[in-house]
């Protein structure tokens, strides 16, 4: 860890909190080599999920406009001030990101972009309150656990593809752009970690009703072990003969298992089931 970061914790008699995520990175190649990877520019607002001892944050700062801190702990807050001291486009908001409304931070800050090294108990939560919530955030690199941005990058048929993988492709593309090992933080965490950037592309998988194509998702990997059609049967409280006809409709094979549906088939069977309701 930098000296002055580690001497400023220290000082101010701060004690790292296992259960927030509290895995801190110092190394200056490795904060300028992610910020560099999220293909920030000058004249970019950046929105960072948990600031920590602020280093992605002065980072950051160096190549955005403006950077957007939330930040949940409170103890933080003499750190930071430190830490941060002389930096002017930086603004720490102490809250929980999950409680934050995401509709007036965009009507106050515009587009954006998320650069974060996120805390690993809430990852799937922070990204799914982006992609749920947002209209103006352009893309989200985030560094995250090496298995986690596997999921989210995986093809389908394979045993990392899931629930996430296919929500994540319902409005971004995503790829891992770097591998980062354990020993680059403090306190070491026990898992390997990878930055991984979802770039939104609205647009991508055309579908008539986002959140039914989510239903349908969740349903399909409900039980990885049945096949699509009784996970629909149960998660729809549908008649057999009716999940065999949407599946027939779709081309898909009544055998099949979620897994091996593409997000591009997950949207024509959730568009499949909107024309059956709508009839019915
Ligand atoms: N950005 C710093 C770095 O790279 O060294 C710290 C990263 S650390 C992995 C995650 C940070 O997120 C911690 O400082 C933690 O307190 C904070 N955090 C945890 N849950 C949060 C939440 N729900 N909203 C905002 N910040 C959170």
């Amino acid at each position: 860890m930098e000296n002055n970061v580690k001497t400023t914790l220290k000082t101010e008699g701060f004690a790292f909190k296992k259960r927030l995520g509290q895995n801190f990175i110092t190394d200056k190649n490795l904060l300028a080599s992610i910020v560099e990877a999220s293909g920030v520019q000058p004249s970019d607002v950046v929105v960072e999920i948990g600031c920590g001892a602020g280093t992605l944050t002065r980072a950051i700062s160096e190549r955005a406009k403006k950077v957007i801190g939330f930040e949940i702990d409170g103890s933080l807050k003499p750190v930071l001030s430190k830490t941060l001291d002389g930096v002017e486009n930086a603004e720490i908001i102490f809250k929980d990101f999950l409680k934050a409304d995401l509709a007036a931070l965009e009507k106050s800050i515009g587009k954006f972009s998320v650069v974060a090294n996120l805390p690993y108990y809430v990852t799937t939560p922070l990204i799914t309150k982006i992609l749920d919530e947002s209209t103006l955030c352009e893309s989200l690199t985030v560094m995250v656990q090496e298995e986690v941005a596997e999921r989210f990058c995986a093809i389908p048929a394979t045993p990392d593809y899931g629930a996430i993988t296919a929500v994540i492709a319902l409005r971004a593309s995503a790829k891992i752009l770097k591998r980062v090992p354990r020993e680059m933080f403090t306190p070491r965490p026990n898992v390997d970690s990878a930055v991984v950037k979802l770039t939104i592309e609205d647009g991508r998988i055309p579908v008539a009703d986002a959140s039914l194509y989510k239903k349908v998702v969740h349903a399909a990997f409900a039980s990885r072990r049945k096949t699509l059609e009784n996970n629909l049967v149960r998660a729809f409280d549908m008649p057999r003969e009716e999940a065999e006809a949407l599946l027939i409709s779709c081309k898909i094979d009544l055998k099949a298992r979620g897994e091996t549906l593409s997000p591009m088939k997950f949207a024509e069977l959730a568009d499949a089931l909107r024309s059956r309701n709508a009839e019915s």
